[in-house]
């Protein structure tokens, strides 16, 4: 069955056809917002705050224009989003293109350099997973390769989620929207690290060196510990899977497996599916913003994008929103001066753009700049392994709303 997709063209001549003001809210408001959500409802906006060098993350006044909307109609709004994978850099000590987002109080201080503040934002602003991302419920699943997943634990508090979404490319996933965002977005930082790397977790405690006990220092929940015998144990009741044991030991005691491209988006479509699933399909409202479509996901820095701006998106089906910003990037022209038109073979004249921009592959753990125009269809995969699991449909009504904006 089709499901329905709003549309909101990024042009604008006036304030009435403001992107961040007017049709955000109006986008929410076509989805009956307004006769669901009851009042003192609690409702949460989940969102990408960017890295600390990315510059195409979601405006501020986007969100914040959202989070008043949700008071109008009597709800009570909250802002969030969920710790990245690894060791914080009060622990690492070093910066990279990735760092700064690993617990809460770091990524909070980047959120605040971007803009998100509860003072800015008119609602609370918090970690989903919690200070250190190990706040999570299990949710069972019958997916391709996961049979539970870890659902970030602050979820419980809510009645609805508006999942606000930047839709760009991401070198491994094809690209970032309303899937990835719920897949990788809502889910517990071990989560994040299942669907990256893998789901085993084993110790070669031959590697181990006797007089070290950097994991057991991080360990946030005292599951590590080193007897008389000074033999590394581990409390398995009490571990969290926030694998920061993993990121600081550089022995190479701890396994947690390794994964293909392929494996990587079943495993993170199985998580959106977790989510739907423990959160309830009915009470998340989508919205993309189809605007700063660069290359690079919302976690690293950010190049020229590589499609003009599309506009601002809305669905209660998350395959269905996603398929309708990729048809529309599709029928579009590419930028001639982003990273497309470094490949010289490719005629801008309307292509499946999102199978040639640049892609990471796990097993070298290389950047391609793909410059010879080889076809990589992940965009497909993703949504055509979305659809298959039952998350929602890629065929849809796009059903463009026109607001007369001229002066
Ligand atoms: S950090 Fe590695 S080497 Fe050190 S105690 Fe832990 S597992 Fe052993
Ligand atoms: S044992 Fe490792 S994965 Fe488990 S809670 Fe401790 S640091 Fe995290």
């Amino acid at each position: 069955m089709k499901s329905d997709v709003y549309f909101f063209t990024a042009r604008s001549q006036s304030i009435k056809g403001s992107m961040s003001k007017v049709k955000g809210p109006l986008a929410l408001e076509k989805l009956g917002i307004k006769n669901m959500v009851n009042k003192d409802d609690k409702v949460v906006i989940k969102t990408h705050f960017g890295a600390l060098e990315n510059t195409r993350y979601i405006r501020p006044s986007f969100i914040r224009f959202l989070s008043d909307f949700i008071k109008e109609i009597g709800g009570i709004p909250s802002l969030a989003e969920s710790c990245g994978w690894g060791l914080p850099e009060s622990i690492s000590g070093t910066h990279t293109e990735y760092s700064g987002r690993a617990n809460e109080k770091e990524y909070l201080q980047v959120a605040l350099m971007h803009g998100f503040t509860q003072e800015t934002m008119g609602a609370p602003i918090f970690m989903l997973d919690g200070p250190y991302g190990i706040d999570y419920n299990v949710q069972p699943i019958d997916g391709n390769l996961l049979k539970e997943v870890y659902i970030a634990g602050r979820l419980r508090e809510f009645d609805y989620m508006v999942l606000a979404t930047h839709f760009k490319g991401h070198s491994g996933a094809g690209f970032g929207g309303a899937l990835k965002n719920l897949g990788i977005g809502c889910v517990a930082k071990g989560q994040k690290i299942r669907a990256h790397l893998g789901t085993v977790f084993d110790y070669d405690l031959s590697k181990c060196t006797e007089d070290c006990e950097k994991c057991i220092k991080v360990c946030p929940t005292g599951a590590l510990s080193k007897g008389v015998d000074k033999i590394l144990k581990k409390n398995w009741d009490k571990c969290r899977y926030c694998y920061m044991c993993r990121s600081i030991c550089d022995k190479g005691v701890i396994d947690t497996g390794s994964s293909t491209t392929e494996d990587f988006i079943h495993r993170f479509v199985d998580n959106a599916k977790g989510v739907v699933d423990y959160f309830g399909k009915d009470k998340i409202f989508y919205i993309n913003y189809a605007i700063d479509i660069t290359w690079q996901c919302d976690c690293g820095s950010s190049d020229v994008p590589f499609i003009p701006d599309i506009g601002v998106l809305s669905s209660h089906d998350p395959v269905a929103i996603d398929q309708a910003c990729i048809d529309l990037a599709h029928k579009s022209s590419f930028n001639p001066n982003s990273v497309l038109s470094d490949i010289k073979s490719l005629n801008n004249n309307g292509n499946d753009w999102f199978s040639y921009i640049p892609r990471f592959d796990p097993q070298s753990g290389e950047l391609d700049f793909n410059l010879d125009g080889k076809i990589l269809n992940n965009w497909e995969t993703q949504l055509r392994v979305a659809e298959e699991i039952g998350l929602g449909s890629r065929d849809y009504n796009l059903i463009e709303v026109k607001i007369e904006d001229k002066k």
